[in-house]
């Protein structure tokens, strides 16, 4: 099956798409006091990390050079 899209290249999510993705990564987000999905009773789990994934996977991405740039500073924060 194919949809017409370009062999190695990401397709920008459909708005469509991209809100039904937060919504799952909202559903399934680690709850703050049992540490895990609540739905799933998993840390971090399958469905959220696939959400998570590929929304926030190409901003990952291109943001990483900056974060590693960025990494180095914390750690002599403290005195
Ligand atoms: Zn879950």
């Amino acid at each position: 099956m194919t949809f017409g899209q370009p062999e190695g290249q990401h397709a920008p999510l459909s708005d469509r798409l991209a809100s039904d993705y937060r919504q799952v990564v909202d559903i399934h987000s680690d709850d703050p006091v049992v540490g895990a999905c609540l739905v799933c009773r998993v840390s971090r789990c399958e469905d959220w990390r696939f959400a998570s994934e590929r929304l926030f996977g190409f901003v990952e991405q291109q943001a990483e050079q900056a974060t590693v740039a960025s990494l180095p500073e914390r750690q002599s924060d403290q005195s």
